[in-house]
């Protein structure tokens, strides 16, 4: 019931855990407006989800630039009326031992996932602060709660993000702007993102990794939906969500 009309942007939708997300959200009748820079991705996803009856905008964009970011918002403005959930969920991981010295990769990664996030809090904050009200949702990752060899910069975007909105559900606290939060810390999910590491012996540990334990990302869309579907004076804060198999 909380989740029908709700209006939710999710970035990260061409794949995986955004486009589980947007399938399931869509059925249970929100309103989604979808992100992400593959737009012929997006169309298919869009073209499903209002074949199956759901209701969907989307516009590719890139969540490094602060501006298309903002089109996101104001699509959704546009569309809908109004913004009521946002899922920060792009992200890369092109992990690979430090002293490869892959620094174009750290880059792009502390570009992607910690200024992404904050371009999305950025765009959607004022809208949710006229509102008095909103729920800002991240994909975070395990990596962001342990640290491994080979995931120094990847586990530090993560780490980061995870100190996000610690800080960002304190201070809407404080202020009392009725911002909700929620992270997510998933473990092995099978989607798209081994295909951005580009170091061969990282991506074998990977592959054999989720090969042996990796579940759907259906498992963390309905962690999102579970999240959206409390009472508004409920904050489920964080979630750390794997395959139950994995050490
Ligand atoms: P996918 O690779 O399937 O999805 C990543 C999504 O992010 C794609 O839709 C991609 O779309 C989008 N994206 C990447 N860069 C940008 C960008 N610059 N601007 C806009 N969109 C972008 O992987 P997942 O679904 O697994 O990843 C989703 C999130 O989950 C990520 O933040 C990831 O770090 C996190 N995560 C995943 C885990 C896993 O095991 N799969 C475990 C822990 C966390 P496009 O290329 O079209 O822009």
């Amino acid at each position: 019931m909380a989740i029908k009309d709700k209006v939710v942007i999710i970035t990260g939708a061409s794949s995986g855990i955004g486009e589980e997300t947007a399938k399931l959200l869509a059925s249970k009748g929100a309103k989604l407006v979808l992100g992400a820079r593959r737009e012929e991705k997006l169309k298919e996803i869009a073209q499903h989800i209002s074949d199956s009856g759901g209701k969907v905008v989307y516009k590719k964009m890139d969540v490094v630039n602060p501006e298309e970011n903002d089109d996101l918002v104001s699509l959704a403005k546009e569309t809908y009326g109004k913004v009521d959930v946002i899922f920060l969920n792009a992200g890369i991981m092109p992990n690979s031992p430090l002293s490869s010295l892959k620094t174009n990769e750290w880059n792009d990664m502390i570009d992607i996932n910690i200024k992404g996030v904050l371009n999305g809090i950025a765009s959607v904050m004022p809208e949710f602060k006229k509102l008095k009200s909103g729920h800002i949702i991240t994909t975070s990752s395990v990596a962001g709660l342990k640290a491994y060899p080979g995931g120094a910069v990847y586990g530090a975007t993560k780490w980061a993000v995870r100190n996000l909105m610690e800080v960002l559900r304190m201070e809407s606290a404080q202020e009392g702007t009725n911002i909700r939060t929620a992270t997510i810390y998933p473990a092995a999910i099978n989607t798209e993102l081994l295909g951005t590491i580009t170091d061969q012996e990282t991506l074998n540990g990977f592959t054999s990794l989720y090969d042996e334990y990796g579940i759907s990302s259906e498992r963390i869309a309905k962690v999102v939906e579970f999240a959206i579907d409390q009472p508004e004076d409920v904050n489920v804060n964080e979630f750390t969500v794997g395959p139950t198999n994995q050490p």
